[in-house]
């Protein structure tokens, strides 16, 4: 079992990651990895990489917060497994080679993504910060035995944007599959009111002054292997069956 075993290096990429909620965004919280990583996996979830196996650097891939097969068979294993173990860690592996002794690998995720934004010659450092990002938000905004009604502080701020759940959800629906090519859909509040967004490739409504309350990843990668082409399929089973409410009213709660 290639638990991580490096020890040290572990707690300050956990504070890294938790240091996020700065710069007015406090949704960011939910990067912070699930508890008792030191404890052999019982849920399955991918082991952290051991210790030389992957550079070393201030970022590390959080645990996911329910084992492989928990979103089954909406996301099957298979699926989580490579989006979670080999697309996100890239893109943490190579945050950390991008940043290894610039003033970056001293910053908070969120600092990166504002400092980088559209400058050209950073933009690896972006694409990999913001999906480093992305990635670990989307992984809370989903829950097994997710859907269903959202509590009702957010169910009123929805019904208030959207005139019902079921029409937010249709925006949402439509945001992710009107999405050219690779990017995200998201619910998010917009000064005091919510949106639906989409964003390409590595974009984040951050950027944008908006604060994410949920995410749906809308890259091949989040549903080829179960999906094929059918993005909608995927996206329409993810709001019913997999979206976690309870994240998104917390990140408004945190406004
Ligand atoms: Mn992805």
């Amino acid at each position: 079992m290639s638990k991580n075993s490096s020890g040290e290096p572990g707690i300050d990429q956990d504070r890294r990651n938790l240091v996020f909620a700065t710069a007015g965004v406090t949704a960011l919280a939910c990067i912070a990895p699930a508890p008792a990583t030191d404890a052999p996996a019982a849920n399955a979830a991918p082991a952290a990489p051991p210790a030389g196996a992957a550079p070393a650097g201030p970022f590390s891939l959080p645990t996911l917060p329910y084992a492989d097969g928990a979103l089954d068979p909406v996301i099957s294993a298979n699926t989580l497994g490579f989006h979670h173990g080999k697309h996100h860690r890239a893109y943490v592996d190579n945050l950390n080679k991008a940043v290894a002794g610039t003033p970056y690998a001293d910053m908070t995720l969120e600092k990166i993504i504002a400092a980088t934004y559209g400058v050209a010659d950073k933009l690896a450092v972006y694409n990999n910060a913001a999906q480093h990002w992305n990635h670990s938000f989307y992984w809370r905004s989903l829950r097994p035995q997710g859907g269903g009604v959202p509590p009702a502080a957010l169910r009123g701020k929805i019904e208030a944007a959207f005139g019902s759940v079921a029409a937010c959800q249709k925006e949402l629906l439509t945001a992710a599959t009107t999405q050219f090519g690779s990017g995200w859909a998201w619910l998010v509040q917009d000064g005091d009111k919510l949106a639906v967004t989409k964003t390409g490739n590595a974009d984040s409504p951050l950027v944008k002054g908006q604060r994410p309350l949920l995410a749906i990843d809308v890259w091949e990668h989040a549903y080829y292997l179960d999906y094929q082409n059918r993005r909608a399929d995927h996206v329409n089973a993810v709001l019913d069956k997999l979206y976690n409410w309870g994240f998104a009213a917390d990140n408004l709660s945190a406004a």
